[in-house]
């Protein structure tokens, strides 16, 4: 079965054609700065996730949150340094200056940091230290953490995970209003965590102008994903023309490749 991602479910809600010109014709919108700068620090996260466990079993005695930080601070700057050395060429095409990527990193992973700090702290004021630390600590998060059914034939990468008495999933949007299309991608989400942890989610969160929102993970949300995700799918089989009708042409990268 073919792997449909999340965000072109999403894409296909906005604009079906968007998809079918990506999906069939091959057109992609072509690599900018920004795209680079968010796949760099998609490799960061990447690292990062893995390596997590480590760092908080490597605390073995009471530590201030300074102390704590200190020690993310480092593994991200690691993380950072070594992906600007392994994509040194890609940096250099795309005028990417290393000292402001660099920041970039560290502003976006500042929040995901306090976050886990005040969980570290309250896990250890709880008695628990190294493995046992990691082992209790509660909640636990993933940030931008790449998922994959091939059962379910979906793929997605979720802003942020919250693991403390159900699984949560959390998408950031840098916008005011919530769209019908956020929620399924939501519920996409639960449907590929429910799939990797054999648990059900029950709500996600959408982050909105520093407020959460929660949604209601339903039956119908999740049918509306595995929905459109065979529609895609009969398109990309079918080679399928797409007609839109819609007026959202003014601002997309498709544009100039689009026959609308
Ligand atoms: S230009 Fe308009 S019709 Fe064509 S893909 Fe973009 S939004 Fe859809």
């Amino acid at each position: 079965m073919k792997i449909i991602n999340i965000t072109d479910i999403t894409e296909y809600l906005y604009c079906p054609r968007k998809v079918y010109l990506k999906l069939v014709k091959g057109i992609k919108a072509p690599p900018s700065q920004r795209m680079i700068n968010g796949m760099l620090r998609h490799k960061v996260f990447d690292i990062f996730n893995k390596n997590e466990k480590a760092l908080v079993s490597s605390i073995k005695e009471k530590m201030s949150s300074s102390e704590i930080k200190k020690l993310y601070d480092n593994l991200i700057s690691n993380i950072t340094q070594e992906t600007i050395l392994l994509n040194k060429n890609l940096i250099t095409k795309f005028n990417i200056d290393n000292k402001e990527f660099s920041i970039s990193i560290k502003k976006t992973t500042e929040p995901e940091i306090n976050l886990r700090i005040s969980a570290i702290t309250n896990t250890i004021n709880s008695g628990f230290f190294g493995a046992e630390l990691w082992r209790n600590l509660k909640p636990k998060y993933l940030t931008e953490y790449k998922i994959e059914s091939f059962e379910l034939g979906l793929r997605g990468r979720i802003d942020r995970i919250k693991f403390e008495d159900g699984i949560l999933p959390i998408e950031r949007k840098s916008r005011e209003k919530i769209f019908e299309s956020d929620k399924i991608q939501l519920a996409g989400y639960a449907l590929l965590l429910e799939k990797e942890f054999s648990r059900k989610v029950e709500k996600g969160i959408i982050e909105i102008m520093g407020k959460e929102e929660q949604v209601e993970i339903t039956e119908e949300l999740k049918s509306r994903v595995l929905e459109i995700a065979e529609k895609i799918r009969n398109l990309v089989e079918q080679n399928a023309f797409t007609p839109s009708s819609f007026q959202k042409c003014e601002n997309c990268e498709f544009k100039q490749d689009c026959d609308e």
